[in-house]
């Protein structure tokens, strides 16, 4: 590839199904890299096999692009000069392609009927259409010349398959694992053009990457064991100097490392696989994302970069304008990543630490909404300042409702076991006074009240500890919560007095 070529890069899904977080990983790579340097993000739909596409899968891919802000320069509903940008669009393309290869001697029709394939498979439980049987199938190599034209004009029903050689070494320079190469005589004579006339993924990405000007690949390290077809079929296609430069991204691992993680794995062990929420059209079925279960976009990106990536240096937290100004392939490691879910919850309590109130606002009204709150009821700045007194405990936006609803309403019911015990008239008393003193004051913050309220524990000759514990379950219910006399000034004077008096006849014995 010549260096000067303007950087363009795929993201290629098949509408299949929910989005896997490693389909998003590649996807945020590509990203990464085009932006990294001025290029651009593209994506192409990769539906030529009918059979697979799921309706309603295009559009989720592309919501879950939107939601991680990896937006396409040119994808299906944003066209760019190279389109169609789904592969179903572009299937007058490829035939001519196709059939110049058999022309040329690279591949052949095969007229072997569906059950006469699986009948090979019954009798050859490791079939593979290759070199050494091709000759005994039913194809233009078996057949010859005459027989072949006559089937055609016949309009017989047929596929072209690449003819892989024999004994030859094909190799390429991979971005991340250096040169690789593979032995031709153990790849399969893939099918490239199907009988319905569509392409297979074969020749469909060596044909759409050529006329997209793809400039480099990065994909999902199972496609490795297909790089020998396609390097062939852009040479065969005499398009070797234009072929991109590819790098096969390391696996995501299931958290004990045996194997890819699957989606399987999340159900099992309770984590999202998907992106988001994914709605089977077809079973009914809902599998859970990142993004219901709770999680912040600027969270989930980051974690999905360091699977697999990091800039040489401890840090973890990153942004995306900084992912793009520090990503660098060579930090890509070969190695297959680890997911381990506890990580991904620490990413998204850092996300929710630096994230600004304002951008939290709504998903937190709508917590409180769903716990039958009307949110209209209390000022945004309110709001605000509780969660600016609970931020560092949550985990997910919804843990909002167990760290803070003692703020939106009284506690239903109080740790009595932690106060009753011990308690005595004289507390009684001691709070009763307190209700009092802090009727009479006339500015209401913790700064001022916690020396308040000290000073009057210092009077009552009381330790501290005995008297701190209870205030706090008088105002939250349990032992829980921020600074409490934080809790205090966000309450207010009046929400104060009534919690005290209500809970001290409680605490009695
Ligand atoms: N359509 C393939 C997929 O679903 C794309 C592979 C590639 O990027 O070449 O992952």
């Amino acid at each position: 590839m010549s260096s000067d070529k303007k950087v363009r890069v795929r993201f290629a899904p098949s509408p299949t199904g929910g989005l896997h977080l490693g389909g998003v990983r590649t996807a945020l790579f590509n990203y990464l890299f085009a932006k990294h340097h001025n290029g651009e993000f593209i994506l192409r739909i990769e539906d030529t096999d009918q059979t697979r596409f799921v309706p309603g899968a295009e559009e989720y891919i592309m919501e879950c692009l939107a939601w991680c802000g990896l937006n396409p320069d040119e994808s299906p509903i944003n066209p760019g000069s190279f389109g169609p940008y789904r592969q179903s669009e572009r299937k007058p393309s490829y035939r001519k392609f196709a059939e110049q290869l058999v022309n040329d001697g690279h591949a052949y029709y095969a007229f072997d009927t569906a059950e006469e394939l699986d009948e090979q498979r019954k009798i050859h439980p490791n079939f593979r259409y290759a070199h050494d049987n091709r000759m005994n199938l039913r194809n233009s190599l078996s057949l010859g010349q005459e027989e072949t034209n006559r089937l055609l004009a016949e309009g017989a029903p047929h596929t072209i398959r690449i003819k892989m050689p024999e004994n030859e070494i094909v190799a390429f320079d991979d971005m991340i694992r250096g040169r690789v190469s593979f032995e031709t005589s153990l790849v399969d004579d893939k099918v490239l053009l199907k009988a319905d006339g569509m392409p297979t993924y074969h020749l469909a990405v060596v044909v759409d990457d050529r006329a997209m000007e793809i400039s480099h690949i990065f994909r999902g390290e199972e496609w490795l064991p297909s790089a020998p077809v396609h390097i062939l079929l852009w040479d065969y296609l005499g398009w070797k100097e234009e072929m991109p430069n590819w790098a096969h991204l390391p696996l995501i691992l299931k958290p004990d490392g045996n194997g890819k993680l699957s989606k399987r794995d999340g159900d099992r062990l309770g984590f999202p696989v998907y992106a988001m929420n994914w709605n089977d059209p077809k079973t009914g079925d809902l599998t859970t994302g990142f993004r219901e279960r709770g999680f912040l976009p600027e969270a989930f990106v980051n974690m999905l970069a360091l699977l697999g990536w990091n800039d040489g240096t401890e840090q973890e937290i990153f942004d995306m304008n900084e992912l793009v100004q520090k990503f660098s392939v060579d930090r890509i490691s070969k190695a297959g990543a680890k997911f381990d879910f506890e990580k991904a919850k620490w990413y998204n309590q850092e996300w929710i630490k630096r994230a600004p109130n304002a951008e939290l606002l709504p998903e937190v009204k709508a917590v409180l909404e769903k716990h039958g709150l009307n949110t209209a009821e209390y000022t945004d700045v309110f709001i605000e300042s509780i969660l600016d007194l609970v931020k560092e405990r949550l985990t997910y936006i919804e843990d909002f409702w167990e760290q803070a609803s003692f703020f939106f309403q009284k506690p239903e019911k109080y740790d009595v076991d932690a106060v009753k015990p011990k308690w005595t008239d004289e507390k009684s008393t001691f709070f009763n006074e307190v209700a009092d003193l802090f009727a009479d004051q006339s500015t209401w913050e913790s700064a001022s009240l916690e020396p308040l309220f000290k000073n009057k524990i210092a009077e009552s000759g009381m330790k501290m500890g005995e008297l701190m514990m209870p205030f706090r379950i008088m105002l939250v219910g349990g032992k829980f919560g921020p600074d409490v006399f934080k809790i205090t000034e966000v309450l207010g004077k009046e929400e104060v007095i009534e919690r005290i008096k209500t809970a001290v006849p409680q605490f009695q014995n």
